[in-house]
């Protein structure tokens, strides 16, 4: 039962890390029983499908105290950023200096600044996506990230490696960890002792939520542990 799991997650959660309902392939209804159930933070990962359930469940936005909030945090083609840029809440998953620009360059259309996470690659899979963490280091480095008005660096990603070896999978969110307080000592404590707003480190899963809380996660995302096996 939808409801049931989102208490027994919620109930499990240190104070400081949320919970992102992750809803991609299940439908608009899925999310309405969620949300009755108290939950707020959902997570979708295709910008076409996160857009329809946008118009389908807007009610949920406008009608509503405390509003649903989108989360997008799959890869993301810099030519559907303007799908969501007039709404998304959160964006967990940049993985490219490219990608980051053309947010800016959405978000300054509609005018919002859009907060985002920079996607770490830790895990020992090949991929393309994901800033390893020389190259976060380089990019930040350089600077041209303070240029963009438009967006706000508000934290980081992670995805472990996929594997049963929970010796590994914790070790892949303590390299996330360690780089994540780095990179907010280094670029994102304000020299006038105001707070930071580099805040968020976005990490765990059905499989390896309860490891990534233990290793200093601040956002979960879970889809399968609530909503079931995606249907389409
Ligand atoms: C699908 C997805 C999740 C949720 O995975 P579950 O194993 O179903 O909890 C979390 N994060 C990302 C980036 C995903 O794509």
């Amino acid at each position: 039962m939808i409801a049931e799991e989102i208490h027994r997650i919620t109930s499990a959660l240190p104070q400081g890390v949320r919970l992102v309902a992750v809803s991609k392939y299940h439908p608009a209804d899925a999310i309405r029983e969620a949300f009755a159930a108290g939950q707020r933070l959902f997570g979708e990962s295709h910008a076409q499908e996160l857009q329809r359930k946008h118009t389908e469940l807007e009610d949920l936005i406008t009608a509503a105290d405390t509003p649903l909030e989108w989360h997008f945090i799959g890869h993301l083609q810099t030519n559907k950023v303007k799908y969501i840029a007039p709404y998304v809440h959160l964006i967990h998953s940049v993985d490219s200096p490219r990608l980051l620009t053309e947010i800016n360059r959405q978000a300054q259309k509609v005018g919002r600044v859009i907060p985002c996470l920079l996607q770490l690659h830790v895990a020992a899979e090949e991929t393309k996506f994901g800033f390893t963490p020389d190259e976060a280091r380089a990019y930040l480095d350089s600077g041209e990230w303070q240029q963009l008005q438009n967006v706000s660096i508000a934290g980081m990603m992670a995805m472990a490696t996929n594997t049963d070896d929970t010796v590994r999978i914790r070790a892949d969110f303590h390299s996330a960890r360690l780089f994540f307080e780095e990179a907010h000592r280094t670029y994102f404590t304000p020299t006038d002792g105001g707070t930071s707003s580099f805040n968020e480190l976005s990490m765990g899963m059905t499989d390896d939520w309860h490891i990534a809380v233990d290793e200093g996660s601040t956002l979960i995302r879970i889809g399968t542990q609530i909503f079931g096996e995606r249907q389409y």
